[in-house]
């Protein structure tokens, strides 16, 4: 089957091959090989560096106006491409060929964003106590990036890095996902080909624990940008603090729903279920603990398992699949993992419960009742198709449960009272609270957690502020 050819970007230029390490990339659903990837060396990354400092002395005194027109020239392409990137994405990470192309598509709208909004980073004039003085602020970009993004969304988590840097007028060296590559190659195609110049952006890959610690450690790199779990995104933000490097870290939850009693209990039973299995489950902002009022609960569970029960699971090409594998082999042990504290811990598997046949990663859509708040379910975020529901009695008990782990990403609730909707949204330690809605990662909006779900927001009029330094002028 056709697939992406796979390669390091670095200076302008697709490198691949010259007796490089390479790895193999997995299709989740049949385990065949679908390509090689060749792994940076040392002298890639050097090069890579190289590039990226020297472009960042003419990158950063282009014109806003030059920089948006490359953005909104890769918001075209992408769109014209979304159907053979969106394939490839499919083929190695296993989504849904709708929601690949899905994926594809709504960032078109990420790059428009960007090309607009950097139009507009903008300075100010602070009166002066003397009438002789002139105090100018200005917004300078920081610098050389370096930016790791994760297979979930391999093509959005990369472009909305890579936009947020370079429309700033900083260059960047990212280092994508190697269990599913093609959407970042796919991208620094699309970004020569609507006339990035050379150095810009650079794309490397490799052994990522080796790459980010000499991309973070180098005295050219200003900031990192990380997406991915909370234990990495520690390491990475304390290794960055050590060489005093600015951060933005968009890490994992462990997002809480809030179903009360006055609720529409089974139309949310059914949105949940269905956006629950989006992506397999494996979604950062993804509903992750159910907690349903007393009264709600019974027809609640019932709509819920019913749904979760009905979904199509299969190969993400084949028509009517509604979900497909899980990325890679790590999220099935991780799965089983889950399942059998669950069963120590008193859990009742209500749907599912286990992997699908033996030949690629499918694992069943599964409830589990009855877990104690304590339990790894109830407690780490599961990124997959698991999902724990338990009971609440009032809006106090229900708010402690919450906010009770150390993530702080998106919450759900479901209620039809504003004032109970008013005391949930002001009293939930969450970067984004969804009423009786799901409207998250739009190009306009900003994107982001708290605690140790992370630091920093992408898009929205946010989207700049990790990219740019802070200049003071003073004059007479
Ligand atoms: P992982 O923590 O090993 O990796 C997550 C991502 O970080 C991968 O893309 C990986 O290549 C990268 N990574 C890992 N170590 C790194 C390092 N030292 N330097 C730079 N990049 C590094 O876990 P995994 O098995 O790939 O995924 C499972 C967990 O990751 C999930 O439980 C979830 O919490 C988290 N995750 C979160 C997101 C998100 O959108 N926030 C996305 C993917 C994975």
């Amino acid at each position: 089957m056709m697939y992406q050819d796979l390669a390091l970007y670095i200076d302008g230029e697709f490198v691949s091959g010259g007796g490089r390490r390479e790895q193999d990339v997995i299709n989740p659903a049949t385990q065949e090989v679908l390509g090689k990837l060749p792994h940076a060396t040392t002298a890639d990354l050097d090069r890579a560096l190289a590039a990226a400092q020297r472009a960042f002395e003419s990158w950063k005194k282009t014109s806003p106006l030059e920089r948006s027109g490359i953005l909104r020239r890769v918001a075209e392409l992408t769109r014209t491409r979304a159907r053979e990137i969106g394939r490839d994405i499919t083929l190695d990470q296993g989504k849904p060929l709708a929601e690949a192309i899905g994926e594809v598509t709504i960032c078109a709208e990420h790059a428009e964003w960007h090309a607009e909004e950097c139009r507009r980073i903008y300075g100010r004039v602070i009166p002066p106590r003397n009438p002789a003085v002139r105090q100018i602020v200005v917004r300078e970009p920081i610098g050389v990036c370096a930016a790791f993004t994760p297979w979930n969304f391999p093509f959005n988590q990369a472009i909305r890095k890579i936009v947020a840097a370079i429309g700033a007028g900083c260059t960047l060296i990212l280092k994508g996902p190697e269990d599913s590559p093609s959407a970042v190659v796919a991208l620094a195609r699309l970004f020569h080909d609507a006339g990035l110049p050379p150095g810009v952006l650079n794309i490397v890959w490799g052994v990522p624990g080796e790459i980010s610690t000499y991309l973070i450690e180098s005295p050219i790199v200003r900031k990192i940008s990380f997406t991915g779990s909370v234990p990495v995104g520690k390491q990475l933000a304390a290794l960055a603090g050590a060489h005093m490097k600015r951060v933005t870290m968009e890490l994992g939850g462990h997002s809480p729903v809030i179903v009360f009693d006055d609720a529409d209990i089974e139309p949310a039973a059914e949105m949940l279920a269905r956006f629950k299995l989006r992506n397999a489950g494996q979604v950062c902002v993804s509903p992750t603990r159910f907690y349903v009022q007393e009264k709600a609960y019974d027809k609640f569970l019932a709509r819920f398992t019913e749904v979760i029960g009905s979904i199509k699971v299969g190969n993400g090409l084949d028509d009517g699949t509604q979900m497909g594998p899980l990325a890679h082999e790590r999220r099935i042990a991780s799965m089983e993992q889950f399942l059998d504290n669950a069963s120590q811990r008193g859990g009742k598997v209500v749907a599912g419960g286990s992997r699908i046949g033996d030949k690629g990663f499918f694992f069943a859509p599964t409830v589990v009742t009855e877990l104690p708040d304590d339990s790894m379910l109830m407690t780490e975020e599961p990124f997959g198709p698991v999902a724990p529901v338990t009971r609440f009695k009032d809006t106090e008990e229900v708010l402690r449960r919450a906010n009770s782990l150390p993530f702080g990403l998106a919450s759900y609730v479901f209620t039809n009272s504003l004032k109970t909707a008013h005391q949930v949204s002001n009293g939930l330690e969450a970067g984004m609270v969804n009423i009786n809605h799901f409207g998250m990662a739009l190009s306009e909006t900003p994107f982001g957690g708290i605690k140790d779900s992370g630091i920093g927001s992408e898009g929205g009029q946010e989207t700049f502020d990790g990219y740019l330094v802070t200049k003071f002028i003073t004059q007479v």
